[in-house]
């Protein structure tokens, strides 16, 4: 194994247990790994530090997949997926009478690095953001087999999206278990049929369960706009509730179809679908909405885009609350990892001060439990979310 010494001073965020390494924390090399091999890492006075996926891409250089120096062997595997299986248990989603959709595995959170698993209801999608991790799907489709046994129906390979462009081109997504690409899922009871192979993502938005039950409290009566709505989940969520009239729109064609297919699949009325652009929808709809929810792709990626987002967002969100009508309520998100807290909130309140509308902060909302956020990887912490009550 190629071992990787780090500068003097540069091991302390991996005694903390953050899992990247960068390009310039780096003192030396022996050998000469090349994109995706398994190194170990070592400080400057040669103690181990962990062992970890080399990708020669941007700035992070290598991903720790184990702070113990361990055989990666089956057995490596097989815990990591079986902790996540056991911490999904204790959360009550592995076996949930209203809930068959939930992410089995989170990344850095479950302690492996470029490694997405979700799962609808016996059917697995894996997504992998470093070619470390996908050199080894099927030592990861292995574990899975053990951790699921016979509850396993189909494991399907989505990475060829999510892996660096220029390391893919001989790679494609396919099954590596089963032929099913869609299925119906159940969360919180409601129905939504799931497309896996052409699906964004892996298929569904599995982190905004607990946010849409929230909707469906305030939903009652209610007229709601739902922007940027992919499938519909939350526009599900607050027909169910009793909405007096709820509106979709996303400007992905392919995504409304599944929206229509999900209200339907669900026996609710009062909805209607909206191909559009938000931007250009809210344009001309003052007073029409007792509720808005804004939920839109990440506008920034990346450091350097992070005016443009704060741009972005400022402006959607000052759109939305110069139209609601008086005691509206306003579900506004940011799933920008590079926004953070503090960023998003700023955004959200310069917009209300430039709309003039009196606002309280109702809810400050965040991602679930198979989400999980920890101390020593902040960045993980993607999903922000606020209720704003407008007078
Ligand atoms: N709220 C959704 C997830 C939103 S993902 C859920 O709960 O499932 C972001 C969505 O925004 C995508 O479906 C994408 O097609 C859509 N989108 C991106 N830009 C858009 C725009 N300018 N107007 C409308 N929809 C847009």
């Amino acid at each position: 194994m190629t071992k990787i010494y780090l500068n003097k001073g540069k091991e302390t965020p991996l005694l903390r247990r953050h899992p990247w390494v960068f390009s310039g924390a780096i003192k030396s090399t022996e050998g000469k790994p090349v994109d995706g091999d398994t190194v170990s890492v070592y400080s400057a006075d040669k103690k181990f530090l962990g062992i970890g996926h080399y990708q020669v891409e941007n700035s992070i250089r290598v991903r720790i997949i184990s702070f113990e120096e361990v055989e990666i062997d089956e057995t490596f595997w097989f815990n990591k997926i079986n902790t996540a299986y056991t911490f999904r248990g204790i959360i009550e989603l592995t076996d949930n009478k209203n809930t068959n959709v939930y992410r089995l595995f989170f990344g850095e959170a479950d302690g492996l690095p470029g490694l997405i698993i979700d799962f609808y209801d016996g059917h697995l999608v894996v997504q992998c953001h470093t070619i470390g991790m996908h050199r080894n799907i099927e030592h990861i489709a292995h574990a899975l087999k053990k951790v699921y046994g016979s509850k396993l129906k189909t494991i399907y390979d989505k990475s060829k999206e999510t892996l660096p462009k220029h390391l893919t081109e001989n790679l494609h997504n396919g099954f590596m278990i089963g032929d099913t690409g869609n299925t119906v899922v159940k969360e919180n009871k409601h129905l939504f049929y799931i497309d896996w192979e052409r699906g964004q993502k892996t298929g569904f938005f599995v982190d905004q369960r607990e946010n849409r039950a929230l909707l469906a409290h305030y939903s009652k009566n209610k007229t709601v706009l739902n922007t940027f709505c992919y499938t519909g989940g939350f526009s599900v969520y607050a027909c169910a509730a009793g909405a007096k009239e709820v509106h979709s729109v996303d400007v992905s064609k392919p995504a409304m179809e599944i929206t229509d297919k999900n209200i339907e699949l669900n026996k609710l009325t009062n909805h209607k679908s909206f191909c559009a652009d938000t931007f250009d929808f809210l344009e001309d709809k003052k007073d029409v909405y007792d509720i808005i929810v804004l939920d839109p792709p990440a506008f920034a990626k990346s450091r350097d885009v992070k005016h443009n987002a704060f741009k972005g967002y400022k402006r959607l969100n000052e759109m939305a609350l110069r139209l609601i009508k008086s005691n509206g309520l306003i579900f506004t998100f940011s799933c920008s990892g590079v926004v953070d807290k503090a960023l998003f909130y700023n955004t959200v309140a310069a917009a209300v001060f430039e709309s003039g509308r009196k606002v309280k902060v109702l809810h400050y909302l965040s991602q679930p439990a198979d989400h999980p956020i920890t101390p020593n990887f902040a960045e993980g912490e993607y999903l922000k979310g606020l209720v704003l009550y407008v007078e």
